[in-house]
């Protein structure tokens, strides 16, 4: 059984990786920009509060984020294992989903970090086209990554529950390399 988070900055191939990964090890890929462009399509009240802070390459605040992943961590096809991707964003929804897994009587095996210079996540995201992935949305949710996620790389390594790859390589390397550190 398997329970990775996925770290790494946007365009690094996180979303990709973790659902090769999530296929191969046969556990849902949890998304939370996925989740949200859903709820976004579908028009839902979750979807219509979280738009524009996605559309400005803000963070959707943690209280709806924290509801989201709570109901989804609690369906049944997440009770064994699963990738979440995209989730925690920040340090206080890590320790939320410390808190969570406790009550749910789970714990996750590691925090995967992949690693790709700056200049190289701006070239793939700008060829990438998603509608949130114009320049200044692409600068700004990169700054957000810095100031918020970027902290959770020491987080994760101070619990010693950090694995670094370098994600700057062939996609088939960098799923070889997910795939032996996973024993799959
Ligand atoms: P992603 O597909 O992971 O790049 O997420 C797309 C957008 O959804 C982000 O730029 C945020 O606006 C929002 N989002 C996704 N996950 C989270 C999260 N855990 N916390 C806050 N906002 C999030």
């Amino acid at each position: 059984m398997a329970r990775l988070i996925f770290l790494g900055p946007p365009g690094a191939g996180k979303g990709t990786q973790a659902q090769i990964l999530a296929g191969l090890l046969q556990v849902p890929h949890i998304s939370t920009g996925d989740l949200l462009r859903v709820a976004v399509s579908q028009e839902t009240v979750l979807g219509m509060k979280a738009q524009s802070y996605m559309d400005q390459g803000e963070l959707v605040p943690d209280l709806l984020i924290i509801e989201m992943i709570r109901e989804r961590l609690l369906q049944s096809d997440a009770n064994n294992g699963w990738i979440l991707d995209g989730f925690p964003r920040n340090v206080s929804q890590a320790v939320f989903l410390d808190k969570l897994l406790k009550e749910i009587d789970q714990t996750y095996d590691s925090a995967i970090n992949l690693e790709v210079p700056n200049e190289i996540l701006i070239v793939r995201l700008l060829a990438r086209g998603r509608k949130d992935d114009n320049e200044e949305v692409i600068r700004r949710r990169l700054e957000i990554y810095r100031g918020h996620t970027e902290p959770l790389i020491d987080f994760y390594r101070d619990r010693q529950q950090l694995i670094s790859v370098d994600g700057n390589r062939p996609m088939d390397e960098v799923t070889d390399e997910l795939k032996q550190l996973t024993q799959f």
